[in-house]
Order: C-alpha cells, then sequence, then structure tokens
C-alpha cells in the first residue's frame, strides 16, 4: 500500500512521499503529482533523477488526468530529466563555455607536457594506452570536484544574487572563487593522501579542474535554478511552482549530501516534495529492503524485516518467473530467442531482454534477426559505433595514413582500396566504366609478384605488369599507376614529424572529399553518425586550435574517441518491440514480458570495473559509489522487475567455458530456497532437438569433365606438371578456373626478388655481348681482367635492379646481399662453362611445340604446348649445337629431387624439344639442344671447393622419347574426358588450393 500524498504546508521545508516501485508505480506516481497540481493550483514541475523512466511517466500522466483542475494547469505538468533540467537552466548562455571530452582529454595531454613530473609517471604508456588513462584521470577529477564543489554552492549563490550585467566580470568571479576553493581544498586532502598514486591524481586535478569542467557547470546550472524559483516566487507574492523531484535510483552519497541541501534552499521559495522509492513490499531480499548504513555496510535485517521479504515473496507473481539452464553459450542464445519468440506468439509487444551477458543477448539479438522487420529492436545496452561497416571503412583509411614513410603493406592498400565507401572513378576524376575491375587488377599485380610493401615496390610491380603486357599483345593499364599515385599523395601528406591539430582536421576531411568517402558515408545511417563524431575534431574556433601532436598520438586520439561513440540504430514502426537493456534501465519502465539471459553466479550481481585510482575505501571517503551501494541497487532493480513484470524468464549457462558447473545467481538460489517451503521452483533444462540423419563415408573425389567443358589449346609447363601431379586439381584450376582467394603470406617472399635476379641477369649477359663487341675493351685481358669485369658490373646490375625494391622495403636488402655473395662463384661458373666452349645466346625466350590429337569426334585439334625459356647457350666450335638453362631461386638439393621427377615437371624438356623442333623461333637457327641445364641461384658457398651450381638433365634423348610419349597420352586422355581422379602425394596436396574441393583428408 501505498502512503497518501502529503498535503503540501507552506512550512518552507522539504516534504517527503514514497512510491512503491511495482506495476501500478507509475500510476502511483503520476496520481501524486496531480495531486500537487491540485493542490497548489499550479503546474508542477516534475525532476527525474535519471531519464529511462520518462516517457513512462508522462503516459502514466495522461492516463490518470484529474477532472476538475483549472485552465492554468490544463497541459500535462512539466516532467524532465535531471541532466536535462540542468542544460535548460536560465541565463545558461553565460555560463563557462562547456568543455567537450576531447577538449578535457586534451587539456590533460597538455598538463603531461607541462609538468615534467606527471609525465614521468606516464611514460611507460603506449598512445591509446594514455588517452585511455586520460579518461580515467578526467573520471577520478569529476570525483574530487564532486566532493569539493558542493561547499561552493553558497558561494555561487551569492554570486547569481549579486550579479552583474557584465558576464565577463562575473564569470571572473566564478573562476576565482573556484580557485580559492581548489586551493584549499587540495591542502586538505593533500593530507589525507599518503600514496603517490593519489598523489599524482590531486596534481592533475589542481591543474585541470576549470570553469567549463560538468560539474561546475551543473552546479551552476542549480544556482541559477534556484535564483530563478527565488525571483518567481517574489513576482508572485510568495507562491512558487511547486518543485518534485523523483529519486529514481539510489543515490551517491556525495549526490544525496547535494541533493538534500538544495531542495531544502528551493524549498524557502516554492513547495517542493521528494519522491523516494518505498522497498517495504518489493524488496526480494533483506538487503534491498535494509540498504546500507552510514558507514556503507549492508544493514542487517530484523525479525520482522525478515517477514516482510518472506512475505513479500509469497505474495509475489513468482507462477509467471521461469528458470531456464543452458549447457552451452550457443543454447543460452538459442533458449534466449526461443523465450522471446514464445512471448511474441503469445502476443506480447514490449519485450526487454536484459543484457547481464552481453554477449549471449548479441547472439540472441542476431539469431532473432530473421524475425524480420516485424521485430523492431532497440539496443539500449551501447552498440559501439567502432563495430560498424562505416567506422571499419574510416580506419582502412587512418591505416594507409600511419603507414611508415616508404609506403604501406599492400593489404593495408588493399584494404583501403577495398572498403565500400571508397570512390574510385571520384578520386581518379574518371568514368566508373574506365575503373570497373582496376582494384581487383591491381590486386593481381601485387599478388602475382607479391610485392607486399612499399610505394617503390608497388611501382615496380605495376611496370613489369605493364611492361609484360605490352610485349606479349596486351595492353599496358596506366590508370593502375594512376592509383597508386592517388594512394601515394594522400600518405605522404601526413608525414610531418608534428601536426597541428586543427589543420590536420581540415586535411582529414579534405581527403574522405577527395576518396569520395564523405559523400558515401552521408549516405549511410552509421557513416553519418561518424561524420558527425569527427567533427568534434574540429579544434579551429577554440582553445586548442594551435595544438600540435605527433602523427601516432593524434591518429589514436581519433581512434579511441571513435571506439567511445555508441551507434543509434535509426527506429522503425513494428508489431512488436524488443529492448536489449542493462537490468539498471529496467527501473520504472513496463514490459509485457522480460527475459534476463546470463543469471549465473558470476554475471549477477555485475560490478562496474573498479575507478583506476580509487580503492573502495578511497571511494567511501569520496562518497562515491562502492561495491556495497551497487550490490543493493542490483537487488533492489532485480526486485523491482520481478515484482513488477507478469513474465521473467530467468536463463544462465549452467557449465562454464572450462567445463566446470555454474550455478543460478545466489539471489535466485534464495527465491529458490523460500519458495520450496510452498511450491516448488523448477529449473526447466533447455534441450535442443536433436537433428537425425545418416552419413556416408566420402569416396575419392573423381571428376569427369562435362561434354561441353572447353578444354584449353595450350598448356603451360606449369599447367601441365598440375595435370601430372594430380588430374582433379588441373580440372579445378585449369578445366574449372577455380582460384583461392590469394592472400600475402606473412614475410618477405622470394617471388619479386626472382623476377628481379631473371631480369637482372639478361641485362647482365646483354650487356656482356654488347662489350665483347668493343675492341679495345678490358674484357679482352685475360681471364682475370674478364672475370673482374663480369663481378664489378654483375655487381653493379644488381645493385640498380633491386634499388627500387629496397626504397619500398627495406628487408629486401638482405636478398640482394645473398645474392650478391653468391656473385663471385657465378661468375667463375660461368667462366668455366666459356672454357668448355658454351655462350651466353639469348634470354626470356618464347618457345613450344605443338602436338596434333584427334578429340573423341574425330576433330584434328592442335594443341600448343609452350613457356618461357630463361637461357638459351650456344657451341663455340660445334656449329650444330645449343642448351637450354633454366635459372631457379632454389638450393641444389630442391633441383635434384626436381630432377628426379623430370617426367612430371618437364619444363626443360619442353624447351629443348620446342627449340630444336623450330630453332628459328627459337633464335638458334641450324641448332639444336643437346643439353639442359638447371643452375641454382643460391648455391652453397660456404666452402668453395664443393660449391654445386648446376644440375644437368641426364641421359636427354631417353628421357625425351619418354616424355614425348606420355604427353600424348595424356593429352589424348584429356581430350577423350576421361574420368580425373583426386591422386597425389601429400607434399603436393599440402600446397593444393583445391583440397577445400577435392576433401581430401575426409577419404
Ligand atoms: S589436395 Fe591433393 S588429391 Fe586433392 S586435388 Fe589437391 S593435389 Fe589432388
Amino acid at each position: 500500500m501505498s502512503q497518501p500524498f502529503p498535503t503540501i504546508s507552506d512550512q518552507k521545508q522539504p516534504q517527503a512521499w514514497a512510491i512503491t516501485p511495482n506495476s501500478q508505480a507509475l500510476a502511483q506516481l503520476a496520481k501524486g503529482i496531480w495531486e500537487c497540481a491540485k493542490q497548489t493550483n499550479q503546474r508542477p514541475l516534475v525532476v527525474l533523477s535519471t531519464a529511462g523512466p520518462l516517457i513512462g511517466v508522462r503516459a502514466a500522466l495522461e492516463q490518470n488526468r484529474r477532472e476538475g483542475l483549472p485552465n492554468n494547469i490544463a497541459f500535462l505538468p512539466q516532467v524532465i530529466s535531471f541532466t536535462d533540467w540542468l542544460e535548460a537552466a536560465p541565463g545558461a548562455w553565460k555560463f563557462p563555455k562547456k568543455q567537450s571530452d576531447l577538449e578535457r582529454w586534451l587539456s590533460v595531454y597538455i598538463n603531461l607536457r607541462k609538468h615534467p613530473k606527471l609525465k614521468t609517471w606516464f611514460k611507460a604508456e603506449s598512445d591509446s594506452g594514455a588517452w585511455g588513462l586520460a579518461q580515467a584521470v578526467i573520471d577520478a577529477c569529476d570525483a574530487l570536484s564532486e566532493l569539493v564543489i558542493p561547499q561552493l554552492q553558497g558561494e555561487l549563490n551569492v554570486l547569481f544574487d549579486t550579479h552583474s550585467l557584465d558576464t565577463e566580470a562575473w564569470l571572473k568571479k566564478v573562476e576565482l572563487v573556484l580557485d580559492q576553493a581548489i586551493a584549499k581544498a587540495y591542502v586538505g586532502l593533500s593530507r589525507n593522501v599518503v600514496d603517490e598514486e593519489s598523489a599524482v591524481l590531486l596534481t592533475f586535478w589542481r591543474y585541470l579542474t576549470s570553469i567549463g569542467d560538468p560539474v561546475i557547470r551543473k552546479h551552476l546550472a542549480m544556482a541559477a535554478h534556484l535564483q530563478a524559483a527565488k525571483e518567481n516566487a517574489e513576482k508572485n507574492h510568495g507562491e512558487g511552482r511547486p518543485f518534485i523531484w523523483v529519486q529514481t535510483a539510489d543515490p551517491k552519497p556525495v549526490e544525496q549530501e547535494l541533493i538534500d541541501h538544495y531542495l531544502s534552499e528551493y524549498a524557502q521559495f516554492a513547495p517542493v516534495v521528494r519522491i523516494n522509492l518505498d522497498w517495504q513490499t518489493v524488496a526480494l531480499w533483506p538487503e534491498a529492503l535494509c540498504g546500507q548504513d552510514a558507514e556503507g555496510e549492508i544493514i542487517i535485517a530484523d525479525t520482522s524485516e525478515e517477514q516482510q521479504v518472506q512475505q513479500n515473496i509469497h505474495s509475489s507473481r513468482h507462477e509467471g518467473w521461469r528458470l531456464l539452464a543452458a549447457r552451452r553459450f550457443e543454447e543460452l542464445a538459442w533458449v534466449a530467442a526461443k523465450a522471446i519468440e514464445s512471448h511474441l506468439l503469445a502476443n506480447k509487444k514490449k519485450i526487454a531482454l536484459v543484457a547481464q551477458d552481453r554477449l549471449a543477448a548479441r547472439r540472441a539479438r542476431a539469431l532473432l534477426s530473421r524475425l524480420g522487420d516485424s521485430l523492431r529492436i532497440r539496443d539500449e545496452t551501447g552498440w559501439k559505433l567502432s563495430t560498424t561497416r562505416a567506422a571499419a571503412a574510416f580506419d582502412s583509411l587512418l591505416e594507409l595514413i600511419r603507414a611508415p614513410k616508404e609506403g604501406p603493406s599492400a593489404s593495408v592498400l588493399l584494404e583501403f582500396l577495398q572498403n565500400p565507401y571508397f570512390d574510385l572513378a571520384h578520386s581518379l576524376q574518371k568514368s566508373p566504366e574506365v575503373c570497373l575491375g582496376l582494384v581487383a587488377q591491381f590486386e593481381d599485380v601485387l599478388l602475382a609478384s607479391q610485392a607486399k610493401s612499399g610505394w617503390e615496390t608497388f611501382v615496380a610491380a605495376i611496370d613489369k605488369a605493364n611492361g609484360y603486357a605490352s610485349t606479349h599483345g596486351g595492353s599496358p593499364n596506366e590508370q593502375l599507376i594512376e592509383l597508386i599515385r592517388f594512394a601515394k599523395k594522400l600518405h605522404l601528406a601526413w608525414q610531418s614529424p608534428l601536426l597541428e591539430c586543427s589543420s590536420a582536421y581540415t586535411q582529414l576531411q579534405n581527403h574522405l572529399q577527395d576518396a569520395g568517402m564523405a559523400q558515401r558515408l552521408e549516405k549511410d545511417a552509421a557513416g553519418k553518425q561518424l561524420l558527425e563524431v569527427l567533427k568534434r575534431f574540429d579544434l579551429s574556433g577554440g582553445l586548442y586550435k594551435d595544438l600540435k601532436m605527433r602523427l601516432p598520438e593524434w591518429l589514436s586520439l581519433l581512434k579511441t574517441v571513435i571506439e567511445e561513440a555508441s551507434y543509434e540504430e535509426a527506429g522503425k514502426e513494428a508489431e512488436a518491440t524488443l529492448s536489449i537493456l542493462p537490468l539498471s534501465s529496467t527501473r520504472l519502465r513496463e514490459f509485457d514480458a522480460v527475459v534476463v539471459v546470463g543469471c549465473d553466479e558470476q554475471q549477477l550481481p555485475a560490478f562496474s570495473e573498479p575507478p583506476l585510482f580509487f580503492s573502495d575505501a578511497l571511494n567511501r571517503y569520496l562518497k562515491s559509489s562502492t561495491i556495497t551501494a551497487q550490490y543493493i541497487q542490483q537487488a533492489r532493480d532485480l526486485s523491482q522487475l520481478l515484482v513488477s513484470c507478469k513474465n521473467v524468464d530467468l536463463i544462465w549457462q549452467s557449465k562454464s567455458k572450462s567445463g566446470e558447473p555454474l550455478r543460478p545467481s545466489a539471489w535466485i538460489q534464495r527465491l529458490q530456497a523460500m519458495l520450496k517451503k510452498k511450491i516448488p521452483w523448477e529449473v526447466v533444462e533447455a534441450k535442443l532437438k536433436p537433428y537425425e540423419g545418416q552419413s556416408q563415408p566420402i569416396q575419392k573425389s573423381v571428376s569427369i569433365p562435362d561434354s561441353d567443358l572447353i578444354i584449353p589449346k595450350t598448356v603451360s609447363p606449369s599447367a601441365y606438371k598440375a595435370l601430372r601431379d594430380c588430374p582433379y586439381r588441373y580440372y579445378v584450376s585449369n578445366l574449372l578456373g577455380l582460384r583461392k582467394a590469394k592472400e600475402f603470406e606473412e614475410g618477405f617472399d622470394a617471388s619479386l626478388a626472382g623476377q628481379t635476379l631473371h631480369a637482372l641477369l639478361k641485362n647482365f649477359f646483354q650487356a656482356l655481348k654488347t662489350e665483347e663487341k668493343k675492341s679495345h675493351s678490358t674484357i679482352h685481358g685475360g681471364t682475370d681482367a674478364r672475370r673482374q669485369w663480369m663481378i664489378d658490373h654483375l655487381m653493379k646490375f644488381s645493385e640498380k635492379e633491386f634499388e627500387k625494391l629496397i626504397a619500398g622495403d627495406a628487408r629486401i636488402l638482405g636478398t640482394l646481399r645473398d645474392w650478391q655473395k653468391q656473385i663471385p662463384s657465378f661468375v667463375d661458373w660461368q667462366l668455366s662453362r666459356e672454357n668448355e666452349g658454351w655462350h651466353y645466346h639469348d634470354a626470356e625466350v618464347p618457345i613450344g611445340f605443338t602436338l596434333t590429337i584427334t578429340d573423341p569426334d574425330g576433330v584434328k585439334q592442335d594443341i600448343r604446348i609452350a613457356g618461357r625459356a630463361d637461357r638459351f647457350d650456344i657451341h663455340q666450335s660445334v656449329a650444330s649445337a645449343a642448351a637450354v638453362i633454366d635459372y631457379k631461386n632454389q638450393k641444389i638439393k630442391k633441383i635434384t629431387q626436381r630432377a628426379e621427377n623430370i617426367l612430371d615437371d618437364p619444363q626443360l624438356l619442353i624447351y629443348a624439344r620446342g627449340a630444336s623442333e623450330n630453332p628459328v623461333e627459337a633464335r638458334i637457327p641450324g641448332r639444336e639442344v643437346e643439353q639442359a641445364e638447371w643452375v641454382t641461384l643460391r648455391a652453397d658457398i660456404k666452402n668453395a671447393e664443393k660449391i654445386i651450381r648446376v644440375h644437368p638433365v641426364e641421359d636427354m634423348s631417353g628421357v625425351m622419347a619418354e616424355f614425348s610419349e606420355q604427353v600424348v597420352n595424356d593429352l589424348n586422355d584429356l581430350w577423350a574426358h576421361k574420368p580425373m581422379p583426386a591422386f597425389a602425394p601429400d607434399s603436393v596436396c599440402q600446397y593444393c588450393e583445391a583440397r577445400g574441393i577435392c576433401r581430401k583428408g575426409m577419404w
């Protein structure tokens, strides 16, 4: 039973009233407010200490409207939250400018620089850690201000009373009063503080506190309201407008003191009613009923209080409570989703999901999304903006900006270019058709050359690809270079060691515009909010406009601010609404059904992270929130929820991640124990319905190519090797054309280096040929002179060719140095080869041969088997002899293994046959290839005597005959569409891209 509303008297003291926080709480409150209106004949001002119940109170006032009230209160009483009321303070325009969170962080940053003592303490922090700490420092400073500033309230009131029209002078006075109060309090507090951490914090507090702080503004606003109440009372002959304060949650002691004092002062000018919550008939546990004492300890219940609690439990609507247990996380989310679904089926429209376990709530939300638009989901737990696609896209730009001066890694660059908000056509000022597939082509180029980082490397890779295209009948793509130029321009603009925050903001905005991202973000709900958050960084007109910081500091500040921001989903009309919220947000709100997920002993109650700087004892001293206070508040919130809502499902995970049993929260167990005496409150074990089905063992994969499947008429050496290694793999990769999305492997890969070695060797030998034609060249001065010339020039060519790559990725320098160590022995090998009569003739020569086979329809098909030979040598004294050489950037051991399986990897045989059959095409007219060799570019040079540089193909004519027969058979089988089985040794399968398709390992 709630108490009757008090009779408003003119005793100039606040009057107290209490409502019972059960299902009728809002109606009781509304009736009380109307009663106040009736008694005073005025429209009361109702201020709620928290904003959550605002809409509910307004709706209840409308429903409980009383008849016969005078015209001046025809409107609903004004209901406002405390925060909004402070914002609406009269004359707020002349308050000191409100500092944004960002500005406060920056003030921590500046103080760190100014005061070496603080800097020493912070020096271990990384950029992002320091900003996190800055937030903690600000919170702690606010807690200190909360304690100290109330002592100022009297002086602030006087200042309002005697304020002059000169706002500046008034502000100066306020500042002076504040300074004096802080200096005084600092001395007092310092005496109480012994440890270094708190001493540092106090120093911060002293330096940071300014009149733009929220705590100071709060007190100024309260003083302004008080002044307005006074003036109003004077104007109306002592009849002030009634002020109703509704305490919706237990205040911190410091707030309690403040509001008690304030209401007493306000009561001098207007009727004041303070409304509390009365837990007498609602509390389901003694701590919820008794609360804490002045020392902050829980009050032990006496017998009558114990009995009261028992009575509350037995008279509660426990038949509507369900206790559901799930064993695993996935089951937990599934049970929560099912529970919500059952409420929807029972035609419940307003449902709450209390997210004690936030992860499970998120998962349940994902499961519920299949219900579509008929269910509107409002996440009040704060969905982080940083988890949206828009923020990820923006982050890709920041990653590009923060890349080292040589340039970003390929994955960072591709991440940026592939973000959906990047407008390529806009960036390059080209038509969308021109840009079609450009980024994909760029990715292919980088992957093919394994160009992993650095602008120079990327440019070199594109140059190579374009060069190849122009010499092979394709057309080079100039847009690729423009693409690189654009990204490089963005990146280079951020290379100064220190940047001015205000111009950095302008530059960032310009870059968002240039990349077309601003325009696309503007069209997206999350993107719009992101752009709004970024506007906070516009410091151009403020105190910090000249502030400079390092790029990493500025970027991590940017990221931290985005990380803090919440994403607000746009609301849409739906048949039912599900609100995902924390327990505290259910206070004084009405729901048709509530599902609480995460009711295990570890998550209910849940305590907020303890402040970084304060112990629980220090919190008590500062009259801040303590663990005990949070514990009591949650017991009350849960009592209120269970008592006021008809259907409450309490769900918990009965096994922890480590498989240990988890019990439900102690509060639930205590309720179970109490209810057991009357009716048992059973736990319902969630059981997922198993799906039944019969499995069949998977057989080895075999594919029969469809008769319509086009079979390529050209076969490269690597494609033929794939066919020999595993026909199924050839089917997947060469016939179906399926490719795994390629990735850049960690570390530097030798592909680009391998290509570069090939190119520089070609250039070197061409230069050698030219030099030999000069009659006076030192090269003709004997073997030593020739050797020296070759070593010097090969060194020089290597430096030159690798230069660009090293500029892009300094790690490549190691590869160059390794190769340069090889050069003397490589030259020795070349000289000994020359002594045998073999001379370099040509390099990078496209060569192949044609086979004619008959397909199943009896049609003759010409199949071209061709590739590009690394090098041809010719013999000086045998006019018909030529040799083919393949450079391998591999150890000789690998080459020996390769040689053992030459019929499965017959690259050299293909070149040899091609050149012998078409000597003109191979540019060796009149000659035949007699010798084929692999030459390693990574020989073991530790022992100069035992260096093995070369491995020849043995018994050339014998293997060639075998190969020629084999290749005809293989191609006949292929064209006959014969079954293509999956078989290969594990060494091949290990790197096979088709493994996921052939499912090797399952059979
Ligand atoms: S994993 Fe092995 S068996 Fe399967 S397709 Fe690849 S190479 Fe063939």
